[in-house]
């Protein structure tokens, strides 16, 4: 399931390409995963420039020179493809985009739990506001007195859980959840409340150093996932806990990775460096 890193590598990849260019044509194939109708899609896109794409937790924002936004959330198995002029469409293909420069974008989700919105300006605010997201573990400001805070909102909490809670943090999926407490040698059962000082310091240089280790390859494929450009990301081979069930801790510590269930999510975990 894509994560932050997968998403800001496709939003990377896109502000490079797309950005200045205009969309020509918006073809509609299937209407199911929209917040509007095909018509109004086309209206409120066909002829209007892109002039950014950004971020925001997982949710993926196109903006539009007309003050109009796109919104689309991958979920499990959503893609945002940049293919060239004749590349047809996938069975999944729902929506493309059809740019100035003859290249096409398309969005396509074959298990259906992505959308694509069509937002005005203020629409898009109310929505983010909505979502509640907490913050983005990238921010520059996010220093572990806040990652603190986020924890003494709700110690009880499994620690685990909470980072994953997109409004606790922000964009945290399970394969980085799994990485980071390893990275930080915390089991993810802990309740978030009981972390030192020392170990939030550590989890918080774990979380950067997952996500932004990840984001340098273009992410993890271990599912359906690929980049806008429909290449897999390398990030799998630099996975320490995540998918390693019955293998041995890398850190050689005779510690035999387990595979335990946390808040309903497969959690791989090191009994002997995670404490
Ligand atoms: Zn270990």
């Amino acid at each position: 399931m894509p994560e932050l890193p997968e998403v800001e590598t496709i939003r990377r990849q896109l502000e490079k390409a797309v950005v200045g260019k205009m969309i020509k044509a918006t073809e509609v194939l299937s209407i199911k995963r929209l917040n509007v109708s095909a018509a109004a899609l086309k209206k409120g896109t066909v002829g209007a420039k892109i002039i950014a794409v950004r971020r925001r937790a997982k949710l993926l924002m196109i903006d539009l020179g007309n003050g109009r936004s796109l919104a689309i959330h991958l979920k499990m198995t959503g893609r945002v493809l940049l293919v060239g002029k004749n590349a047809p469409p996938a069975k999944h293909t729902f929506v493309i985009f059809k740019l100035s420069n003859g290249e096409q974008l398309m969005w396509e989700d074959y298990r259906r739990f992505g959308f694509l919105k069509l937002f005005s300006k203020s629409e898009l605010e109310k929505y983010l506001a909505a979502q509640k997201y907490g913050p983005e573990p990238l921010d520059k400001n996010f220093d572990a007195a806040a990652l603190s805070a986020c924890f003494n909102k709700r110690p009880r909490v499994k620690i685990k859980q909470l980072i994953m809670d997109p409004s606790s943090i922000a964009g945290i999926g399970n394969i980085y959840a799994a990485e980071a407490l390893h990275f930080a040698r915390v089991r993810p059962d802990r309740a978030a409340g009981d972390l030192s000082k020392k170990e939030i310091v550590e989890l918080l240089k774990g979380i950067r150093k997952v996500l932004l280790g990840s984001i340098a390859v273009r992410g993890t494929s271990a599912d359906a996932y690929v980049d806008a450009m429909g290449e897999a990301g390398d990030n799998v081979k630099n996975l320490k806990v995540y998918g390693r069930e019955g293998e041995s801790c890398l850190r050689r510590d005779g510690g035999v990775i387990k595979k335990t269930k946390l808040a309903g999510r497969g959690t791989y975990w090191c009994p002997a460096c995670q404490q």
